[in-house]
């Protein structure tokens, strides 16, 4: 009997699922192993929407293989001796695991491959599992990523994209190795109330609705605050419940200019994955420094924890940051905005900004977080990086009937028209007057010292 492990990490689905595919080929046996991390709690990521998140994707992906006459072994501690564990205890010689992005998934790699080659043991890594293009695969001319979006896409939309397959239909596993229970989603405290579902199941079901109601309408669609017309598949890419290779392939059948915008959308992931890839410190360090000398929580304590608390008198950056604080989610316009407000009107740390969204995000994910706020900081790949976001006129733009900003702003629910986006401009009586905080700075007076501290003027 041979046995093989296939270590899931951000990869938790059994459709098109290449280490899954290439351990059955080649073993007779396969324990289908999830290892937590205890290196990534410790390091603050396991923050408690993503986890109650994983928790729904595990209990999935063990049913998943309990249909196909497998079971998942899930073990805590550190990657490395997991696996070294269950491979002495079965006896396997190989390990598959999806290839990583991260200077941390790097370094795991590489742990792994010293330790199980010392046993004389192979470890296998898989492109095309994370995302449908591995970095590094299309790359200009003189570098070895691209630090421009669009040659990017032009070269990513014409490599060759290898096909999706289907779930295996039997997973043997051996009976040795135990397991701990499967996480439960109610085990973790301080999620938010409104916290998608997660799970390969939810995937495809969103997906398939998707393809099927959503996708035609995206290009018109997806800036629209209140319409909720985008995908919302962004936390399935990121625990791999839905494999991005399937889904280019299912975006571009589905055909037209909505899809075409989609998969322009999905591009952008990867563009931010293989410039992290080349570029790990951009994690924390500016992609392309502006010499910043960014305001600290020191510097602005009080308005850093109002534009947190989604109380900063700009109606439309308190509902993106309110949503985000009760979904565990946030609309990419909204992202936008509340990251442009804060670096370029409050002038503050990206960092800081970027650290609370990881707090909170279910999709939050150190490739496209970090250089989504590197790019509205200006320190990232924009090529504009001094643009600012004017929150009342993308408000009228972006929410023009105030939808968005009533759903989530109760305190402005009563308020019609456009005093919806400037309630400081509401008259009558103070006793009439929502009851809302009034701005904390005004944009003129944000601008000035952007455009100062940029030596603009
Ligand atoms: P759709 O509009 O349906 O797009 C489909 C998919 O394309 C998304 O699921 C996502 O995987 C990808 N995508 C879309 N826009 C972007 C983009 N600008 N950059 C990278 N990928 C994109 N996305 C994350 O997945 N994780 C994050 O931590 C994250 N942090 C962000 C922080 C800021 C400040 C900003 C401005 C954007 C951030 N984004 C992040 C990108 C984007 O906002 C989300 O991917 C998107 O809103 C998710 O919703 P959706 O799945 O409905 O997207």
């Amino acid at each position: 009997m041979t046995v093989a492990v296939v270590l899931f990490t951000a990869d938790l689905r059994l459709h098109d699922h290449p280490p899954m595919r290439a351990a059955l080929a080649a073993a007779d046996e396969v324990v289908p192993l999830f290892v937590r991390d205890r290196a990534i709690t410790e390091a603050g990521f396991g923050a408690p929407n993503r986890l109650a998140f994983l928790a729904d994707c595990l209990r999935d992906l063990d049913a998943g293989l309990r249909e196909r006459g497998g079971r998942l072994v899930i073990r805590s501690g550190d990657v490395v001796e997991e696996v070294g564990r269950i491979v002495s205890e079965t006896g396997a010689g190989d390990v598959h695991v999806a290839a990583g992005v991260s200077a941390y998934a790097r370094r795991r790699e590489e742990r792994l491959r010293a330790a199980l080659e010392s046993g004389g043991r192979r470890l296998h890594v898989h492109d095309g599992v994370v995302t449908a293009v591995a970095p590094g695969a299309v790359t200009p001319a003189a570098s070895d990523h691209f630090a421009v979006f669009t040659p990017y896409f032009r070269h990513w939309s014409t490599e060759r994209i290898r096909d999706a397959f289907g779930a295996p239909r039997s997973v043997p596993v051996p009976d040795g190795p135990g397991s701990e229970p499967v996480p439960l989603r109610p085990d973790v405290s301080g999620v938010s109330p409104g916290l998608a579902e997660g799970g390969e199941r939810q995937a495809r079901t969103r997906l398939t609705a998707w393809r099927r109601h959503g996708i035609t309408a995206y290009e018109d669609g997806h800036d629209d605050l209140a319409g909720d017309a985008t995908s919302r598949l962004s936390p399935h890419l990121h625990f791999g419940t839905l494999s991005p290779v399937e889904l280019v392939h299912r975006a571009r059948s589905a055909g037209g200019t909505g899809a075409d915008a989609f998969v322009r959308q999905l591009c952008w992931r990867e563009f931010h994955h293989q410039v992290l890839a080349a570029r790990p410190a951009v994690s924390h360090e500016d992609y392309r420094t502006r010499h910043d000398r960014w305001r600290s929580e020191a510097d602005a304590a009080e308005e850093i924890e109002a534009w947190r608390q989604g109380r900063t008198g700009y109606p439309v950056v308190d509902a993106a940051l309110r949503q985000l604080r009760h979904e565990g989610w946030m609309h990419n316009r909204g992202r936008l905005l509340a990251a442009g407000f804060l670096t370029k009107t409050l002038y503050v740390d990206w960092r800081i900004g970027a650290q609370h969204f990881l707090d909170l995000l279910v999709d939050g994910d150190v490739a496209n977080n970090q250089l989504n706020w590197q790019w509205m900081a200006g320190t990232g790949t924009d090529s504009r990086p001094n643009r600012v976001l004017n929150p009342v006129t993308q408000a009228r733009r972006y929410d023009p009937d105030g939808s968005y900003v009533r759903r989530w702003v109760p305190e402005l629910a009563g308020v019609s028209g456009p005093a919806v986006h400037e309630p400081w401009k509401l008259r009558g009586p103070e006793s009439d007057r929502p009851d809302y905080p009034a701005p904390i700075v005004e944009l003129s007076d944000g601008l000035a010292r952007f455009r100062r501290a940029r030596g603009l003027d």
